[in-house]
Protein backbone atom coordinates (compact mmCIF):
# COMPACT_ATOMS: atom_id res chain seq x y z
CA UNK A 1 0.00 0.00 0.00
CA UNK A 2 1.57 3.57 -1.02
CA UNK A 3 1.91 5.67 1.78
CA UNK A 4 0.01 8.94 1.06
CA UNK A 5 1.61 12.60 1.63
CA UNK A 6 -0.45 14.85 3.10
CA UNK A 7 0.64 18.32 1.77
CA UNK A 8 -0.49 22.04 3.07
CA UNK A 9 -2.40 24.34 0.46
CA UNK A 10 -1.07 27.89 1.54
CA UNK A 11 -0.63 31.02 -1.33
CA UNK A 12 -3.41 29.39 -3.65
CA UNK A 13 -1.16 26.35 -4.35
CA UNK A 14 -0.09 22.92 -3.15
CA UNK A 15 3.26 23.08 -0.55
CA UNK A 16 5.38 21.24 1.85
CA UNK A 17 7.90 18.90 0.88
CA UNK A 18 9.44 17.95 3.84
CA UNK A 19 8.17 14.69 5.61
CA UNK A 20 6.34 15.17 8.98
CA UNK A 21 4.53 13.31 11.86
CA UNK A 22 3.89 9.36 10.74
CA UNK A 23 -0.29 9.13 10.59
CA UNK A 24 -1.06 5.11 11.01
CA UNK A 25 -4.28 3.28 11.25
CA UNK A 26 -5.13 2.96 14.95
CA UNK A 27 -6.65 -0.43 14.31
CA UNK A 28 -3.56 -2.07 12.90
CA UNK A 29 -0.57 0.21 13.29
CA UNK A 30 -0.23 0.14 9.33
CA UNK A 31 1.65 3.51 8.46
CA UNK A 32 -1.23 4.94 6.02
CA UNK A 33 0.30 8.78 5.41
CA UNK A 34 3.00 11.52 6.76
CA UNK A 35 2.30 14.85 7.04
CA UNK A 36 3.66 18.46 6.18
CA UNK A 37 6.63 18.65 8.18
CA UNK A 38 7.67 21.80 6.60
CA UNK A 39 8.24 25.16 8.39
CA UNK A 40 5.56 26.90 6.24
CA UNK A 41 5.60 30.84 6.22
CA UNK A 42 2.28 31.02 8.25
CA UNK A 43 2.40 34.93 8.02
CA UNK A 44 2.82 35.40 4.40
CA UNK A 45 -0.27 32.65 3.93
CA UNK A 46 -2.68 34.49 6.13
CA UNK A 47 -1.66 38.00 4.34
CA UNK A 48 -2.30 36.25 0.96
CA UNK A 49 -5.69 34.62 2.05
CA UNK A 50 -6.50 38.11 4.23
CA UNK A 51 -6.11 40.12 0.54
CA UNK A 52 -7.19 37.64 -2.19
CA UNK A 53 -9.67 35.28 -0.10
CA UNK A 54 -11.00 38.12 1.74
CA UNK A 55 -11.82 40.80 -1.18
CA UNK A 56 -13.13 37.94 -3.27
CA UNK A 57 -15.76 36.47 -0.55
CA UNK A 58 -16.71 39.94 0.37
CA UNK A 59 -17.49 40.88 -2.98
CA UNK A 60 -20.47 38.26 -3.27
CA UNK A 61 -23.63 38.56 -2.03
CA UNK A 62 -25.24 36.01 0.69
CA UNK A 63 -26.94 34.31 -2.26
CA UNK A 64 -23.58 33.72 -4.45
CA UNK A 65 -21.79 32.81 -1.07
CA UNK A 66 -24.53 30.30 -0.04
CA UNK A 67 -24.37 28.81 -3.89
CA UNK A 68 -20.68 28.24 -3.28
CA UNK A 69 -21.25 26.11 -0.05
CA UNK A 70 -24.25 24.85 -1.97
CA UNK A 71 -21.11 23.74 -4.48
CA UNK A 72 -18.72 22.16 -2.11
CA UNK A 73 -21.65 20.10 0.08
CA UNK A 74 -22.42 18.59 -3.61
CA UNK A 75 -18.31 18.07 -4.30
CA UNK A 76 -18.09 16.27 -1.30
CA UNK A 77 -21.07 14.42 -1.60
CA UNK A 78 -19.88 12.97 -4.76
CA UNK A 79 -16.46 12.07 -2.99
CA UNK A 80 -18.34 10.37 -0.08
CA UNK A 81 -17.24 6.94 0.13
CA UNK A 82 -13.34 7.13 -0.60
CA UNK A 83 -13.55 9.96 2.25
CA UNK A 84 -15.53 7.30 4.20
CA UNK A 85 -13.14 5.25 3.68
CA UNK A 86 -10.02 7.33 4.78
CA UNK A 87 -12.32 7.94 8.18
CA UNK A 88 -12.35 4.03 8.63
CA UNK A 89 -8.02 3.94 8.16
CA UNK A 90 -6.87 6.82 9.94
CA UNK A 91 -9.58 7.24 12.56
CA UNK A 92 -10.54 3.84 13.73
CA UNK A 93 -14.14 4.86 12.88
CA UNK A 94 -16.75 1.74 11.86
CA UNK A 95 -18.58 2.98 9.01
CA UNK A 96 -21.39 3.82 11.24
CA UNK A 97 -18.69 6.49 12.84
CA UNK A 98 -17.25 7.52 9.51
CA UNK A 99 -20.76 8.36 8.07
CA UNK A 100 -21.24 10.38 11.37
CA UNK A 101 -18.10 12.21 10.30
CA UNK A 102 -18.50 13.12 6.53
CA UNK A 103 -22.06 13.04 6.10
CA UNK A 104 -22.16 15.32 9.02
CA UNK A 105 -19.48 17.61 6.79
CA UNK A 106 -21.99 17.46 3.61
CA UNK A 107 -24.89 18.23 5.59
CA UNK A 108 -23.58 21.43 7.49
CA UNK A 109 -22.47 22.90 3.97
CA UNK A 110 -25.88 21.98 2.89
CA UNK A 111 -27.95 23.54 5.91
CA UNK A 112 -25.63 26.73 5.66
CA UNK A 113 -26.25 27.28 2.08
CA UNK A 114 -30.30 26.70 2.29
CA UNK A 115 -29.52 29.67 5.17
CA UNK A 116 -27.95 31.89 2.89
CA UNK A 117 -30.25 31.54 0.68
CA UNK A 118 -32.69 33.30 2.71
CA UNK A 119 -30.54 36.18 3.15
CA UNK A 120 -30.43 36.93 -0.66
CA UNK A 121 -28.96 39.53 -2.77
CA UNK A 122 -27.29 41.00 0.55
CA UNK A 123 -23.56 42.04 1.80
CA UNK A 124 -24.64 43.84 4.95
CA UNK A 125 -26.68 42.00 7.85
CA UNK A 126 -29.15 43.80 10.13
CA UNK A 127 -29.77 43.00 13.63
CA UNK A 128 -32.79 43.93 14.77
CA UNK A 129 -35.16 46.71 14.26
CA UNK A 130 -34.16 49.81 13.67
CA UNK A 131 -34.44 52.67 16.54
CA UNK A 132 -35.43 55.91 17.10
CA UNK A 133 -32.40 58.11 18.67
CA UNK A 134 -33.68 61.51 18.99
CA UNK A 135 -36.90 63.21 19.97
CA UNK A 136 -38.05 62.44 15.84
CA UNK A 137 -37.30 59.86 13.93
CA UNK A 138 -35.16 61.25 12.08
CA UNK A 139 -32.33 60.84 13.69
CA UNK A 140 -32.36 56.73 13.71
CA UNK A 141 -29.78 53.95 14.39
CA UNK A 142 -29.69 50.51 13.04
CA UNK A 143 -27.31 47.74 14.33
CA UNK A 144 -25.68 45.64 11.30
CA UNK A 145 -22.73 43.18 10.71
CA UNK A 146 -20.48 42.82 8.07
CA UNK A 147 -17.74 40.19 7.35
CA UNK A 148 -14.29 40.77 9.68
CA UNK A 149 -11.65 41.46 7.60
CA UNK A 150 -8.96 38.51 8.48
CA UNK A 151 -8.44 35.00 8.22
CA UNK A 152 -10.85 32.59 10.13
CA UNK A 153 -8.12 29.85 11.78
CA UNK A 154 -9.88 27.19 12.32
CA UNK A 155 -7.63 24.65 14.70
CA UNK A 156 -9.83 21.01 14.96
CA UNK A 157 -9.18 18.31 17.72
CA UNK A 158 -8.97 14.88 15.94
CA UNK A 159 -12.23 13.61 16.33
CA UNK A 160 -13.62 15.00 13.32
CA UNK A 161 -11.79 15.83 10.55
CA UNK A 162 -14.36 16.61 7.96
CA UNK A 163 -17.48 17.81 10.18
CA UNK A 164 -15.18 19.74 12.31
CA UNK A 165 -13.66 21.43 9.80
CA UNK A 166 -17.06 21.86 7.97
CA UNK A 167 -19.23 22.87 10.35
CA UNK A 168 -16.58 26.24 11.17
CA UNK A 169 -16.04 27.06 7.35
CA UNK A 170 -19.51 26.71 6.66
CA UNK A 171 -20.62 29.88 8.93
CA UNK A 172 -17.30 31.62 8.26
CA UNK A 173 -17.61 31.55 4.87
CA UNK A 174 -21.39 32.57 4.47
CA UNK A 175 -20.15 35.63 6.93
CA UNK A 176 -17.42 36.45 4.06
CA UNK A 177 -14.17 35.34 5.83
CA UNK A 178 -11.72 32.75 4.26
CA UNK A 179 -10.88 30.29 6.38
CA UNK A 180 -7.29 28.68 6.92
CA UNK A 181 -7.93 25.38 8.07
CA UNK A 182 -5.77 22.68 10.86
CA UNK A 183 -6.61 19.56 11.69
CA UNK A 184 -4.95 17.71 14.29
CA UNK A 185 -2.19 15.96 12.57
CA UNK A 186 -3.14 12.23 13.78
CA UNK A 187 -5.75 11.81 11.82
CA UNK A 188 -5.45 14.20 9.28
CA UNK A 189 -5.75 12.65 6.30
CA UNK A 190 -9.98 12.46 5.92
CA UNK A 191 -9.08 16.60 6.47
CA UNK A 192 -6.24 16.72 3.70
CA UNK A 193 -8.56 14.20 0.95
CA UNK A 194 -11.62 16.77 2.32
CA UNK A 195 -9.73 20.01 0.88
CA UNK A 196 -8.05 18.13 -2.15
CA UNK A 197 -11.85 17.77 -3.30
CA UNK A 198 -13.16 21.15 -2.53
CA UNK A 199 -9.49 22.18 -4.21
CA UNK A 200 -10.74 20.68 -7.11
CA UNK A 201 -13.64 21.07 -7.52
CA UNK A 202 -12.72 25.06 -8.07
CA UNK A 203 -16.10 26.34 -6.20
CA UNK A 204 -14.01 29.11 -4.05
CA UNK A 205 -11.89 31.97 -5.02
CA UNK A 206 -8.62 31.90 -4.73
CA UNK A 207 -7.26 32.60 -1.46
CA UNK A 208 -10.55 31.23 0.14
CA UNK A 209 -8.94 28.27 1.70
CA UNK A 210 -5.76 27.35 2.92
CA UNK A 211 -5.00 24.31 5.05
CA UNK A 212 -2.44 23.77 6.67
CA UNK A 213 -1.37 19.95 7.02
CA UNK A 214 1.04 19.49 10.01
CA UNK A 215 1.79 21.38 13.06
CA UNK A 216 0.91 25.22 13.62
CA UNK A 217 2.02 25.69 16.86
CA UNK A 218 3.21 29.10 15.33
CA UNK A 219 0.50 30.02 13.88
CA UNK A 220 -1.04 31.86 17.05
CA UNK A 221 2.05 34.64 16.61
CA UNK A 222 0.60 35.91 13.40
CA UNK A 223 -2.97 36.68 13.92
CA UNK A 224 -3.99 40.01 13.89
CA UNK A 225 -7.17 42.12 15.26
CA UNK A 226 -9.28 41.31 12.33
CA UNK A 227 -8.87 37.31 12.56
CA UNK A 228 -11.02 35.08 14.82
CA UNK A 229 -9.41 31.92 16.20
CA UNK A 230 -12.02 29.10 16.32
CA UNK A 231 -10.38 26.17 18.35
CA UNK A 232 -11.82 22.48 19.35
CA UNK A 233 -9.77 20.46 21.26
CA UNK A 234 -8.40 20.09 25.05
CA UNK A 235 -8.55 22.76 27.97
CA UNK A 236 -4.67 22.39 28.08
CA UNK A 237 -4.33 23.65 24.27
CA UNK A 238 -7.30 26.29 24.44
CA UNK A 239 -5.13 27.72 27.76
CA UNK A 240 -2.25 28.08 25.25
CA UNK A 241 -3.56 29.43 22.45
CA UNK A 242 -6.27 31.68 24.01
CA UNK A 243 -3.69 33.43 26.84
CA UNK A 244 -0.81 33.92 23.93
CA UNK A 245 0.83 37.39 24.45
CA UNK A 246 -0.25 37.90 20.23
CA UNK A 247 -3.91 37.12 20.91
CA UNK A 248 -4.30 39.24 24.13
CA UNK A 249 -2.60 42.19 22.64
CA UNK A 250 -4.47 42.30 18.96
CA UNK A 251 -7.42 41.22 20.95
CA UNK A 252 -8.11 38.50 18.59
CA UNK A 253 -11.61 36.98 18.67
CA UNK A 254 -11.00 33.07 19.93
CA UNK A 255 -14.07 30.60 19.93
CA UNK A 256 -12.96 27.62 21.83
CA UNK A 257 -14.77 24.28 22.67
CA UNK A 258 -13.22 22.38 24.80
CA UNK A 259 -13.47 19.10 27.51
CA UNK A 260 -17.09 18.34 28.76
CA UNK A 261 -18.32 16.08 31.50
CA UNK A 262 -21.96 16.07 29.61
CA UNK A 263 -24.49 14.32 32.03
CA UNK A 264 -27.11 12.44 31.57
CA UNK A 265 -30.09 12.84 34.47
CA UNK A 266 -33.08 10.11 34.71
CA UNK A 267 -35.92 11.12 36.06
CA UNK A 268 -37.29 9.34 39.43
CA UNK A 269 -40.68 8.90 37.27
CA UNK A 270 -39.34 6.74 34.47
CA UNK A 271 -40.30 2.77 34.99
CA UNK A 272 -38.06 0.08 33.86
CA UNK A 273 -40.84 -0.85 31.12
CA UNK A 274 -41.16 3.45 29.92
CA UNK A 275 -40.38 4.51 26.46
CA UNK A 276 -38.71 6.71 28.22
CA UNK A 277 -36.19 4.27 29.64
CA UNK A 278 -35.63 2.79 26.60
CA UNK A 279 -34.98 6.36 24.82
CA UNK A 280 -32.54 6.58 27.65
CA UNK A 281 -30.36 3.37 27.82
CA UNK A 282 -30.13 3.88 23.70
CA UNK A 283 -28.58 7.48 24.08
CA UNK A 284 -26.17 6.56 26.57
CA UNK A 285 -25.31 3.11 25.40
CA UNK A 286 -24.76 4.44 21.78
CA UNK A 287 -22.62 7.90 23.52
CA UNK A 288 -20.23 5.73 25.19
CA UNK A 289 -19.68 3.70 22.41
CA UNK A 290 -20.04 5.58 18.57
CA UNK A 291 -16.67 7.39 17.77
CA UNK A 292 -15.28 4.62 20.33
CA UNK A 293 -16.93 7.31 23.20
CA UNK A 294 -14.38 9.62 21.83
CA UNK A 295 -17.25 12.86 20.73
CA UNK A 296 -16.65 15.84 22.59
CA UNK A 297 -20.83 15.29 23.56
CA UNK A 298 -20.61 12.06 24.21
CA UNK A 299 -22.28 11.37 28.21
CA UNK A 300 -19.36 10.90 30.72
CA UNK A 301 -21.71 11.36 33.88
CA UNK A 302 -24.68 9.00 34.22
CA UNK A 303 -27.13 10.49 37.34
CA UNK A 304 -29.98 7.60 37.87
CA UNK A 305 -32.41 7.77 41.15
CA UNK A 306 -31.02 4.86 43.69
CA UNK A 307 -35.02 3.20 42.45
CA UNK A 308 -34.01 2.14 39.62
CA UNK A 309 -30.23 1.73 40.23
CA UNK A 310 -30.04 -2.00 39.56
CA UNK A 311 -31.92 -2.28 36.86
CA UNK A 312 -30.32 0.51 34.78
CA UNK A 313 -26.48 -0.37 35.71
CA UNK A 314 -27.56 -3.97 34.94
CA UNK A 315 -29.01 -3.34 31.63
CA UNK A 316 -26.39 -0.58 30.35
CA UNK A 317 -23.84 -2.92 31.32
CA UNK A 318 -25.30 -5.49 29.46
CA UNK A 319 -25.87 -3.44 26.30
CA UNK A 320 -21.86 -2.68 26.50
CA UNK A 321 -20.62 -6.16 26.94
CA UNK A 322 -22.46 -6.93 23.50
CA UNK A 323 -20.35 -4.43 21.75
CA UNK A 324 -18.49 -6.13 19.34
CA UNK A 325 -14.58 -4.47 19.30
CA UNK A 326 -12.26 -4.81 16.92
CA UNK A 327 -11.06 -3.78 13.10
CA UNK A 328 -13.40 -1.33 12.21
CA UNK A 329 -13.36 -2.28 8.51
CA UNK A 330 -15.26 -5.30 9.23
CA UNK A 331 -19.10 -4.98 9.02
CA UNK A 332 -20.33 -6.75 12.33
CA UNK A 333 -18.03 -4.43 14.33
CA UNK A 334 -19.98 -2.17 16.66
CA UNK A 335 -17.12 -0.31 18.11
CA UNK A 336 -13.09 0.26 16.84
CA UNK A 337 -10.16 1.54 18.55
CA UNK A 338 -9.02 4.85 20.12
CA UNK A 339 -7.22 7.07 17.85
CA UNK A 340 -3.68 6.83 18.81
CA UNK A 341 -1.59 4.99 21.41
CA UNK A 342 -1.36 8.29 23.35
CA UNK A 343 -5.08 8.64 23.24
CA UNK A 344 -4.91 4.85 25.00
CA UNK A 345 -2.45 5.51 27.65
CA UNK A 346 -4.49 8.85 28.33
CA UNK A 347 -8.07 6.62 28.51
CA UNK A 348 -6.12 4.06 30.71
CA UNK A 349 -4.40 6.34 33.19
CA UNK A 350 -7.88 8.71 33.39
CA UNK A 351 -10.65 5.63 33.73
CA UNK A 352 -7.75 4.42 36.98
CA UNK A 353 -8.24 8.30 38.48
CA UNK A 354 -11.93 7.75 38.10
CA UNK A 355 -11.57 4.00 39.39
CA UNK A 356 -9.72 6.42 42.88
CA UNK A 357 -13.72 7.64 43.50
CA UNK A 358 -15.83 4.46 41.75
CA UNK A 359 -16.42 0.91 41.74
CA UNK A 360 -16.03 -0.91 38.24
CA UNK A 361 -19.65 -1.63 37.00
CA UNK A 362 -17.98 -3.46 33.65
CA UNK A 363 -15.43 -3.76 31.38
CA UNK A 364 -11.89 -4.22 31.55
CA UNK A 365 -10.02 -1.58 32.78
CA UNK A 366 -6.49 -1.43 31.32
CA UNK A 367 -6.25 -4.52 29.38
CA UNK A 368 -6.77 -5.32 25.81
CA UNK A 369 -10.22 -6.67 25.47
CA UNK A 370 -11.13 -9.52 23.03
CA UNK A 371 -11.21 -8.21 19.49
CA UNK A 372 -11.96 -9.29 16.17
CA UNK A 373 -9.84 -9.03 12.51
CA UNK A 374 -7.27 -7.96 14.35
CA UNK A 375 -3.72 -9.46 14.39
CA UNK A 376 -2.54 -10.38 17.88
CA UNK A 377 -1.81 -7.64 20.01
CA UNK A 378 -1.91 -4.65 17.29
CA UNK A 379 -3.89 -1.37 17.64
CA UNK A 380 -5.31 0.73 20.52
CA UNK A 381 -8.52 -0.98 21.65
CA UNK A 382 -10.21 -0.41 25.49
CA UNK A 383 -13.55 -2.17 26.12
CA UNK A 384 -16.35 0.61 27.57
CA UNK A 385 -15.98 0.41 31.17
CA UNK A 386 -19.00 1.16 33.15
CA UNK A 387 -17.93 2.95 36.90
CA UNK A 388 -20.60 3.81 39.88
CA UNK A 389 -19.40 6.74 41.97
CA UNK A 390 -19.19 5.83 45.69
CA UNK A 391 -20.42 9.20 46.67
CA UNK A 392 -21.19 11.96 43.79
CA UNK A 393 -21.35 14.93 45.91
CA UNK A 394 -18.13 14.45 47.36
CA UNK A 395 -16.24 13.54 44.39
CA UNK A 396 -14.23 15.55 42.31
CA UNK A 397 -12.56 13.82 39.59
CA UNK A 398 -15.66 11.96 38.27
CA UNK A 399 -17.42 15.78 37.84
CA UNK A 400 -13.81 17.49 36.33
CA UNK A 401 -11.69 14.71 34.36
CA UNK A 402 -12.98 14.04 31.23
CA UNK A 403 -12.00 10.46 29.87
CA UNK A 404 -12.11 10.91 26.06
CA UNK A 405 -13.27 7.25 25.51
CA UNK A 406 -15.72 4.56 26.30
CA UNK A 407 -16.23 5.22 29.73
CA UNK A 408 -19.11 6.66 31.97
CA UNK A 409 -19.67 6.87 35.29
CA UNK A 410 -23.24 5.97 36.95
CA UNK A 411 -24.06 8.44 39.81
CA UNK A 412 -26.85 7.52 42.34
CA UNK A 413 -29.24 10.20 43.30
CA UNK A 414 -32.45 10.43 45.55
CA UNK A 415 -34.47 11.53 42.67
CA UNK A 416 -34.66 14.62 43.90
CA UNK A 417 -34.06 17.23 40.99
CA UNK A 418 -31.98 19.65 43.26
CA UNK A 419 -29.54 17.60 44.56
CA UNK A 420 -29.15 15.79 40.89
CA UNK A 421 -28.90 19.52 39.48
CA UNK A 422 -26.21 20.74 42.12
CA UNK A 423 -24.13 17.54 41.18
CA UNK A 424 -24.21 18.13 37.70
CA UNK A 425 -23.25 21.66 38.33
CA UNK A 426 -20.02 20.39 39.38
CA UNK A 427 -19.22 19.53 36.02
CA UNK A 428 -18.24 23.60 35.80
CA UNK A 429 -20.00 23.81 32.60
CA UNK A 430 -20.52 21.62 29.93
CA UNK A 431 -21.55 21.32 26.21
CA UNK A 432 -24.90 19.35 26.48
CA UNK A 433 -27.14 17.34 29.17
CA UNK A 434 -29.85 15.27 28.85
CA UNK A 435 -32.66 15.14 31.04
CA UNK A 436 -35.00 11.67 30.86
CA UNK A 437 -38.74 12.13 33.03
CA UNK A 438 -42.42 12.08 31.75
CA UNK A 439 -42.98 14.11 34.79
CA UNK A 440 -43.55 18.00 34.03
CA UNK A 441 -42.55 19.13 37.03
CA UNK A 442 -39.07 17.60 37.63
CA UNK A 443 -37.89 18.30 33.77
CA UNK A 444 -39.36 22.07 34.65
CA UNK A 445 -36.81 22.16 37.50
CA UNK A 446 -33.49 20.46 36.00
CA UNK A 447 -33.67 22.85 33.20
CA UNK A 448 -34.49 25.91 35.76
CA UNK A 449 -31.52 23.87 37.73
CA UNK A 450 -28.30 23.11 34.90
CA UNK A 451 -29.14 25.57 31.78
CA UNK A 452 -26.83 28.31 32.84
CA UNK A 453 -24.26 25.50 32.83
CA UNK A 454 -24.86 24.19 29.43
CA UNK A 455 -25.25 25.34 25.88
CA UNK A 456 -28.21 22.48 25.25
CA UNK A 457 -30.39 20.64 27.04
CA UNK A 458 -31.75 17.40 25.57
CA UNK A 459 -35.22 16.05 27.16
CA UNK A 460 -35.91 12.80 26.61
CA UNK A 461 -39.73 11.33 27.39
CA UNK A 462 -41.87 8.59 26.05
CA UNK A 463 -43.06 11.35 23.82
CA UNK A 464 -40.42 12.00 21.49
CA UNK A 465 -38.84 8.24 21.16
CA UNK A 466 -39.44 7.81 17.53
CA UNK A 467 -38.56 11.30 17.25
CA UNK A 468 -34.90 12.39 19.09
CA UNK A 469 -31.92 12.61 17.49
CA UNK A 470 -30.08 11.62 21.17
CA UNK A 471 -27.98 13.95 22.91
CA UNK A 472 -24.55 13.69 20.79
CA UNK A 473 -25.79 14.69 17.71
CA UNK A 474 -25.10 18.76 16.87
CA UNK A 475 -27.74 20.31 14.84
CA UNK A 476 -26.50 23.39 12.16
CA UNK A 477 -29.63 24.81 13.93
CA UNK A 478 -28.95 24.97 17.50
CA UNK A 479 -26.02 26.23 19.01
CA UNK A 480 -23.05 24.01 20.46
CA UNK A 481 -20.69 25.28 23.01
CA UNK A 482 -20.75 25.53 26.21
CA UNK A 483 -19.59 27.69 29.52
CA UNK A 484 -16.84 27.07 31.90
CA UNK A 485 -14.92 23.96 31.23
CA UNK A 486 -16.28 23.87 28.08
CA UNK A 487 -14.18 26.74 26.61
CA UNK A 488 -16.86 29.70 26.78
CA UNK A 489 -17.72 29.09 23.05
CA UNK A 490 -20.80 29.04 20.87
CA UNK A 491 -20.56 27.44 17.15
CA UNK A 492 -23.78 26.57 14.45
CA UNK A 493 -27.10 27.80 15.80
CA UNK A 494 -28.37 28.82 12.52
CA UNK A 495 -27.35 32.77 12.20
CA UNK A 496 -25.82 32.82 15.09
CA UNK A 497 -22.64 30.70 14.31
CA UNK A 498 -22.48 33.27 11.06
CA UNK A 499 -22.36 36.46 13.17
CA UNK A 500 -19.18 35.34 14.84
CA UNK A 501 -16.88 35.78 11.75
CA UNK A 502 -18.84 39.83 11.35
CA UNK A 503 -18.77 42.40 13.37
CA UNK A 504 -21.48 44.41 14.54
CA UNK A 505 -21.69 47.66 14.23
CA UNK A 506 -24.21 50.61 15.21
CA UNK A 507 -24.86 53.10 12.59
CA UNK A 508 -26.26 56.38 13.53
CA UNK A 509 -27.55 59.04 11.28
CA UNK A 510 -30.49 59.97 9.00
CA UNK A 511 -33.09 57.52 8.21
CA UNK A 512 -33.21 57.27 5.04
CA UNK A 513 -29.67 56.93 4.59
CA UNK A 514 -29.61 54.40 7.89
CA UNK A 515 -32.09 52.56 6.42
CA UNK A 516 -30.98 52.54 2.73
CA UNK A 517 -27.40 51.62 3.65
CA UNK A 518 -28.70 48.81 5.52
CA UNK A 519 -30.91 47.64 3.71
CA UNK A 520 -34.17 48.10 6.29
CA UNK A 521 -36.44 50.16 4.48
CA UNK A 522 -39.71 49.51 4.72
CA UNK A 523 -41.61 47.67 1.80
CA UNK A 524 -44.40 50.49 1.15
P1 LIG B 1 -5.50 18.89 21.42
O1 LIG B 1 -4.34 18.03 21.70
O2 LIG B 1 -5.74 20.07 22.27
O3 LIG B 1 -5.32 19.35 19.90
C1 LIG B 1 -6.30 20.09 19.24
C2 LIG B 1 -5.70 20.81 18.05
O4 LIG B 1 -4.80 21.82 18.50
C3 LIG B 1 -4.89 19.92 17.13
O5 LIG B 1 -5.14 20.30 15.80
C4 LIG B 1 -3.45 20.24 17.51
O6 LIG B 1 -2.54 20.03 16.48
C5 LIG B 1 -3.59 21.72 17.77
N1 LIG B 1 -2.53 22.32 18.57
C6 LIG B 1 -1.92 21.82 19.66
N2 LIG B 1 -1.03 22.72 20.14
C7 LIG B 1 -1.09 23.80 19.33
C8 LIG B 1 -0.43 25.07 19.30
N3 LIG B 1 0.49 25.39 20.20
N4 LIG B 1 -0.73 25.95 18.33
C9 LIG B 1 -1.66 25.64 17.40
N5 LIG B 1 -2.33 24.46 17.37
C10 LIG B 1 -2.05 23.56 18.33
O7 LIG B 1 -6.86 18.08 21.41
P2 LIG B 1 -7.19 16.67 20.75
O8 LIG B 1 -6.46 15.62 21.50
O9 LIG B 1 -7.04 16.71 19.26
O10 LIG B 1 -8.75 16.56 21.02
C11 LIG B 1 -9.30 15.99 22.17
C12 LIG B 1 -9.96 17.03 23.01
O11 LIG B 1 -10.80 17.85 22.24
C13 LIG B 1 -10.85 16.42 24.08
O12 LIG B 1 -10.51 16.95 25.32
C14 LIG B 1 -12.26 16.86 23.72
O13 LIG B 1 -13.08 17.15 24.80
C15 LIG B 1 -12.04 18.08 22.92
N6 LIG B 1 -13.09 18.25 21.94
C16 LIG B 1 -14.02 19.22 22.13
C17 LIG B 1 -15.02 19.41 21.19
C18 LIG B 1 -16.06 20.49 21.36
O14 LIG B 1 -16.77 20.75 20.40
N7 LIG B 1 -16.17 21.10 22.49
C19 LIG B 1 -15.08 18.60 20.06
C20 LIG B 1 -14.12 17.60 19.90
C21 LIG B 1 -13.13 17.44 20.85
P3 LIG B 1 -1.57 18.75 16.43
O15 LIG B 1 -2.44 17.56 16.29
O16 LIG B 1 -0.71 19.00 15.25
O17 LIG B 1 -0.82 18.75 17.73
Amino acid sequence: MTIERIRSYLFGEWCGDKEGQTLVNPATEEVLARADGSEQDLAGALTFAREHGGSALRALTFEERADMLGKMSAALHAAREPLIDSAVANGGCTRGDAKFDVDGAISVLAAYAELGKTLGKKKILADGEGIQLGRSPRFWGQHVYLPRRGVAVLINAFNFPAWGFAEKAACALLAGMPVMTKPATATALTAWKTTEVLINANVMPKGALSFIGGSASRVTEALDSQDVLAFTGSADTAMKLRSHPNVIERSVRVNIEADSLNASVLGPDVAFDADSMQLFLRDVVRDMTQKTGQKCTAVRRIFVPQSTLKDVEGEIAARLQAIKIGNPALKDVNMGPVATASQLADVKSGIAKLREEAELISGEPGARPQTVGVDGDKGYFHSPVLLRARDGMSAKAIHTHEVFGPCATVIPYSGDAEEASAMVRKGGGGLVASVYSDDREFTEAMVLGIASHHGRLYLGSGKVLEHATGPGLVLASCVHGGPGRAGGGEELGGLRGVTHFMQRTAIQGSRPSVENISDTKPVS
